[in-house]
Parts: C-alpha cells; structure tokens; sequence
C-alpha cells in the first residue's frame, strides 16, 4: 500500500541543483521525490496531502563532506585559537587522547543536531581516535545517527605513525596495522548499508600523510577496492604538510596519494589546497573529489582551495564544515555563504553564484560521497529537503530570495525532511530535549579539557 502523496506547493523560491523547474513545488511518496511541478501547473496525480510551502526557500537536504563530530568538545579552546595546523594538532591531541564513549556520544549528538538545523541531511564523519576504552567508536557514531534519523557517512580513520618514529601525533593515539584493518573490515561488514536511501555508510580514512604509515594508507585502498567502499583522508591542507612529504616521501604531496594507489573515482580529500596546475590536472583526470572547508581554511590561515580550476579539470567539488576545533560551527547553510566569499577572493563576483555554492554543498556534496539518490531534487531522488523561512529581521528588504539565503546570511532551517520524514519542524529537532544536550555536553567538554 503506498503511503499518501505530498504536494508541498508553490515554495517562495526552490533551488533543485539540476536547472529542473519546480517552481510549483514538489510531490513526495514513500520516501521519495515523484513528482516536480512546474511553475502554474498541478500535480499529475491529486495529492491527499498539501503542504503550503509559499514562505519557504526549498532546497535539496545539504550534505557534509568532512567533519570530526567529537571536536565538539574543543571549541574556541583558548590554547589553540590563535595557532596555525600543526601546533594546533599537538597541543590538541593529548586532550583528544582521553575522550570516553559517552563524551564521544555527546559530541556526536550535539554535532548532527547542529547541521540538521543547518539544513543538513547527510553528514560524513572523519573519527580517527581510538585510544584504549574507545575501540568500539565507529559503533557509538552509529547510534546516535540512528537515534536522530540523519543519514551519514561514517569513515573509519587510522593514525598509525606515532611521534617516535617521526609522524606528529603522540604515541597513544595510534593503533597497530592489524587492529586498524580488522575493525575497517568489521565495520563495512556490520554497518555498510548499499543502494538507495542508504541511512549509514562506511569509509576507509587514514589520517593524513604525517599520521599514517605508507602500508596503512595501500592496505586501506585495497580493502576499500575488495568490498566497494570509498576512501577519505586529508590532503594538501597546508605548505608544513607539503614540506613533510618532501622530507620523509621525497614526493610533492599528490605524487604521494598516487604512489599508494590513492588516485582514483573512489577518493574523497579534505581540504586540497596546495596543488600546481599539472596536480590539478591528474586529480581532475581521476576524478578524485575535493572537501572545501573555507571556515577552517580561513581560521587556520592554510590557504584558498582552486575549487573552479579543479571543476574545470573533472575532480568533483562539495562543501564540507571540518571538525569543530578549526571552524567552530557545524553550520551548512553558513558554509555555503563561507564559500561563496571565499572563493569570490579567488575567482572573482561573476563566476562563483549563490547557485554555484549551493551546488557544492547538494550535488556536488553527494559525487563525493558516490551517491546519486540524494543531493538534488528531481522524480526518484530520496526526499531530503531543506526548507528555510525568510522572516527573521536578517531578511527584510531582501528581493531575491535565493540569493538572501546566502547574502543575508540564512542560519537555521525552519523544516528537515529525511527519506520523506519530517525531521524538523519549525526550527526544532523532533523528539530531541535540546536544552539537556547543551548541558550534558557542557559538562563533558569542561572535564575533558580538565577544567571540571
Ligand atoms: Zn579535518
């Protein structure tokens, strides 16, 4: 029995990323997309439910490409607010060394809940900590993710070159080879789901070429070739991480993704910031994606990604928030305005839209992620959708309602619907005591930085 269509009619203004016209709005049934309807026009088929969508801006659900949700717990950390990348990681993972399930679970939870109110629907998760007591953090992600109906994608990091044999982080943060391919296997096996409306994925994710093993990041690829998953790590973020593989790789950072079979379609990299142009013809000829992450870019002072350059190349471009330490916000809706700006000092008014940067936080977004049910709004795709009110005092005056989205700095939506379910409404999350999780997650960032 199909469950009863939707028409959510006539939105203010609606964006599909695909240049299909639903200026009429939408028609959801059984968790997907049936119908667009065009501006004027009807539904095909009647529809028993109508949604009047006249003061919304309608969106595909927005989707994170990078993230570390437990970096929640570090925000705006007075050590490390005025420190670039590598003296930001050391002084960090000591502190990051000693967070426990429930804190993980916390961070977790108020992370989600801050993109879901962002316009959120689909988050990738980079977790490569797992110090003793924390094995199982993969598994704990996957509950809370369950717990607020999110979909996400779940990469299963590694850190596997300690500071005594030359990496950057210290020695009890990392695990040995075995231990880190036998979870990842665990991990796909139990948790990957495959196909359509896939609510939770795994991803194979080394850390970074200064926390990794060279086997580490191989084995990493051949298991993720074996049983069909995608792979994440961090790349080209800063000129310190350039000079490292210099130094212990002799090879400029890509030289160094190819030579450990990393160059590839299944690869998504956070960051991508310090390529030449022949790199950027190589990950553009491979069709490996790229993470924006303009906030933590900007913090960090680690430079501007050539999002354009690598489009115009074939490497697909999202959006991605990074973890709390380095953004502090886990606010989509804020980092497409972020990357709109940014990427306007590189390239200029003209060229980078409104359109363009909601296109890397939807379509784009879900290349990297290899998926093709979700990002857009078109007959088939999964109903996730976004849908913002332009009533707060930010907005009055504004003409384009489009544009005032991203110009007047739209950021919180005002309803989330996931695989054809509400998962907010009116600005709050369904089910979900927001005011004891801000508490609860107080607390437990006050004691893990030991100030509690
Ligand atoms: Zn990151």
């Amino acid at each position: 029995m199909p469950s009863p269509r939707l028409w959510l009619r006539n939105p203010l203004a609606i964006f599909t990323a695909n240049g299909l016209d639903a200026r009429g709005g939408l028609v959801v049934q059984d968790g997907r997309i049936v119908e667009l309807v065009a501006a004027g026009q009807q539904p095909a088929t009647p529809c028993e439910q109508v949604f009047d969508a006249s003061q919304h801006v309608l969106t595909p659900g927005l989707i994170n490409t990078h993230h570390h949700f437990y970096q929640t717990l570090t925000r705006a950390w007075a050590p490390v607010v005025n420190q670039p990348l590598f003296p930001w990681l050391k002084t960090l993972y000591p502190v990051w060394a000693r967070l426990t399930p429930d804190q993980l679970a916390l961070a977790t939870k108020v992370a989600l809940a801050e993109l879901l109110l962002s316009g959120c629907t689909t988050a990738a998760d980079h977790h490569y900590l797992f110090p003793d007591g924390l094995e199982q953090a993969i598994d704990v992600q996957a509950g809370v993710v369950a717990e607020l109906g999110m979909r996400a994608m779940l990469t299963r990091g590694s850190m596997s070159l300690g500071e005594a044999d030359g990496g950057l982080p210290p020695q009890q943060t990392v695990q040995r080879a075995e231990t880190i391919l036998d979870d990842s296997e665990r991990l796909i096996r139990d948790y990957h789901q495959r196909g359509d409306g896939a609510q939770v994925q795994i991803a194979l994710a080394p850390c970074s070429p200064f926390s990794v093993t060279p086997e580490i990041m191989r084995a990493s690829a051949e298991l993720a070739e074996r049983h069909d998953v995608r792979l994440h790590t961090h790349l080209a973020e800063t000129l310190d991480e350039e000079d490292f593989c210099l130094q212990r790789f002799g090879q400029r950072t890509v030289d160094y993704l190819d030579s450990v079979g990393w160059l590839g379609p299944r690869t998504w990299l956070a960051h991508g910031i310090h390529f030449n142009d022949e790199e950027i013809r190589r990950l553009g000829a491979a069709g490996t994606g790229i993470s924006h992450c303009p906030s933590s870019n900007m913090r960090l002072a680690s430079g501007i990604c050539p999002t354009l350059a690598l489009e115009k190349a074939g490497a697909p471009v999202g959006i991605g928030v990074d973890g709390s330490a380095s953004n502090d916000a886990s606010n989509m809706i804020l980092e497409a305005r972020q990357a709109l700006y940014l990427q306007r000092l590189r390239y200029g008014a003209e060229k980078v839209t409104p359109e363009v940067a909601l296109g890397w936080a939807t379509r784009g977004s879900a290349k990297l992620l290899g998926r093709s049910d979700i990002g857009e709004l078109a007959p088939g795709k999964q109903a996730d959708l976004a849908l913002f009110k332009l009533d707060e005092l930010r907005f009055s005056g504004s003409h384009d309602p489009l544009s005032a989205l991203l110009l007047c700095g739209a950021d919180k939506a005002d309803r989330i619907m996931i695989g054809g379910k509400w998962r907010v409404v009116d600005g709050e999350v369904e089910g979900l005591d927001l005011k004891g999780l801000i508490a609860e997650h107080t607390q437990a960032a006050r004691k893990l930085i030991g100030t509690l």
